[in-house]
């Protein structure tokens, strides 16, 4: 076995996030731009170089991987990479393999694919679902039906896929909303995430217009339900209660009010083959130049290393008037979410 990735502050990297398109069929408010341009098709890794990147992981001792975007469910021949990370899962303990393999979906072409993602061998599917409004869902979104979403949920459910519902909390989202949403998730047997904007990219939207502190969320959730601390972890940043009325849990992603830096066990894999040690910074290490320039699975192997080395201790992201908001210049759907 190698050595575990061990970052400057003596964190175990051990989680992969993977982007494995910049492009969606959705153009939501918080992340993109309405005429997003997306990135020319050479500079985007093809499927089998980003599967030798990840091989390069999982020697490292990568445990999990999530697979983003973009939309991920938009990049074709998704279904051969899902099969391929799939069969590291279930490898015999000491030997370098996956305990989970999951994806982050705006739910648009689930009903398609639930089954293949089942077949995959993944369990968990993050579905991004900000209302159950259909006109407000259209909003924010600006090209999405919510219908489309709601099959697609559905069909997940259906395949036997635990749903894990993420809502970007907007200054504009009414507490009837999250409540419709608390509701919802405890009818569907789905636990609700709620998260925090942050600054990354300019979507053509002003950020302070937008960013609702969780805090506030959270003191309004508590006088409408039964909210009960719990210890559950799924391994990332999420803080989660359990909601008595309906017995599913709601997290709470709170970058901007409590930094969750501290714990951070992950990196995340752009579909160009940049490597960002940290979500709220810059730094970045180009693996697509190694990687097509021919480098073997060692070398790969000692260029992520060195890019772990240089993992910073956290994000400066900081919401407030445009002049005083500090963020980063790229797009959550260029960095993978
Ligand atoms: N298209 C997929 C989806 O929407 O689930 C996967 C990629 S998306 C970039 C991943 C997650 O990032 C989504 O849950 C989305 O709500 C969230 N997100 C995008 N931009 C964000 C921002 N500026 N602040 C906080 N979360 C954001
Ligand atoms: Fe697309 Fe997801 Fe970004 Fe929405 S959040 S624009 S669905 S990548």
């Amino acid at each position: 076995m190698n050595a575990p990735l061990i970052d400057p502050f003596g964190r175990h990297v051990s989680y992969l996030r993977v982007s494995v398109t910049d492009r969606c069929d959705m153009r939501c408010v918080y992340c993109m731009a309405e005429n997003m341009v997306f990135l020319p098709k050479p500079e985007v890794l093809t499927l089998e170089e980003l599967e030798r990147l990840c091989r390069a992981f999982i020697a490292l001792g990568t445990r999990r991987i999530r697979v983003t975007g973009g939309e991920p469910l938009v990049r074709r021949g998704l279904d051969g990479f899902m099969r391929s990370l799939g069969d590291w899962l279930g490898r015999p303990a000491g030997q370098p393999g996956l305990d989970e393999l999951t994806i982050t979906t705006n739910g648009s072409q689930l009903a398609r694919f639930a089954p293949m993602l089942r077949d995959a061998g993944v369990e968990r599917v993050n579905v991004s679902l900000d209302t159950l409004d259909p006109a407000r869902f259209r909003a924010v979104t600006r090209i999405g039906r919510l219908e489309q979403t709601l099959e697609g949920i559905e069909a997940a459910r259906a395949e036997g896929l635990a749903v894990r519902i993420n809502m970007v909390a907007m200054r504009d989202t009414s507490e009837d909303e999250i409540d419709s949403m608390v509701a919802w998730c405890g009818q569907v047997g789905a636990d609700l995430c709620l998260i925090e904007t942050m600054p990354m990219g300019d979507t053509g939207e002003d950020r302070l217009d937008r960013y609702l502190p969780l805090s506030v969320v959270r003191a309004g959730l508590e006088r409408r339900w039964t909210l009960r601390e719990t210890a559950h972890r799924t391994g990332g940043p999420a803080r989660y209660v359990l909601v008595e009325e309906t017995g599913q849990r709601i997290g709470f992603i709170t970058p901007m009010t409590h930094t969750f830096c501290e714990t951070c066990n992950r990196v995340r894999l752009s579909c160009t083959g940049t490597l960002f040690m940290c979500l709220g910074q810059d730094d970045a290490a180009d693996l697509r130049r190694p990687l097509r320039e021919g480098a073997d699975q060692p070398a790969l192997m000692a260029a992520i290393r060195q890019a772990i080395r240089r993992k910073p201790k956290g994000h400066d992201f900081v919401i407030g008037r445009r002049e005083d908001t500090r963020g980063v210049a790229r797009h959550m759907s260029a960095t993978g979410g």
